[in-house]
């Protein structure tokens, strides 16, 4: 599979997520299933949760796949 990263935000924090790396071990859809949707289409929609929420799932992505950055910092 080609590495795949992408990136989605609700405009405070950005979740990334590099599909070569997650195990689809569906945690972050079991912890957050407001935000992390596999069968739609983003299959992230952050505007779904709140920042500190996404940030705490975020962190028990067992794979690494998922990652965060927050905006302000990005640009400042
Ligand atoms: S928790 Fe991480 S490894 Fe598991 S499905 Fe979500 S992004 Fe993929």
């Amino acid at each position: 599979m080609k590495d795949v990263t992408k990136e989605y935000s609700n405009g405070e924090v950005t979740i990334v997520w590099k599909n070569s790396l997650c195990t689809h071990s569906a945690n972050c859809v079991r912890g957050l299933g407001e935000v992390f949707k596999p069968r739609e289409q983003p299959w992230i929609q952050p505007e779904n949760s709140t920042t500190k929420k996404m940030i705490d799932q975020v962190k028990k992505c067992p794979s690494g796949a998922l990652s965060y950055y927050m905006n302000a910092e990005k640009e400042g």
